[in-house]
């Protein structure tokens, strides 16, 4: 469980007060429940026999603990954020909810920490989307001007 004002919070309520926009607090929470259509999703519901994942050459398995914690990619474009931040790399788990609440976790109180890696994660998921969907190359540094971008904007509304 997260802290939340001093309670304990499920990650519903952790999400819904985010500073971040409607459909990043949406997408952490399908993230959460391990509900995005990664390529692991849509073999389990048939309707993709299955691929790696895109963002990067490993050859693993696309699913939301590879795509959101342990791709090459998402650390790349973490460690750019964090190592500025002086905040800590993603914590890997044994599911996707616990690496999410784990990584928020250690994290500590920071709102503003917790703003980044939301819309860190946020834009892992568009960039993938862009490359499956559009064929649009992944960059880890266009990545990081996108989600600095956003995160200052959010950043306003604390
Ligand atoms: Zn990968």
């Amino acid at each position: 469980m997260l802290a939340l004002a001093g309670k304990k919070a499920t990650p519903f309520l952790f999400c819904w007060h985010l500073k971040v926009r409607p459909s990043v607090r949406l997408f952490l929470l399908l993230l959460f429940n391990n509900r995005l259509l990664t390529q692991q999703q849509l073999q389990r519901r048939h309707i993709s026999p299955g691929s790696p994942c895109v963002l990067c050459s490993s050859q693993a398995f696309e699913d939301s603990l590879h795509l959101f914690f342990q791709c090459p990619f998402v650390n790349e474009v973490w460690n750019s954020i964090r190592l500025v931040l002086h905040a800590p790399p993603l914590v890997v788990s044994h599911s996707v909810g616990e690496s999410l609440v784990s990584s928020f976790m250690a994290l500590g109180s920071d709102a503003r920490l917790r703003i980044w890696l939301a819309v860190t994660l946020w834009y892992v998921w568009t960039e993938r989307n862009n490359v499956v969907f559009r064929r649009s190359p992944s960059s880890a540094a266009a990545t990081v001007a996108k989600i600095s971008q956003e995160a200052l904007a959010c950043l306003r509304w604390l």
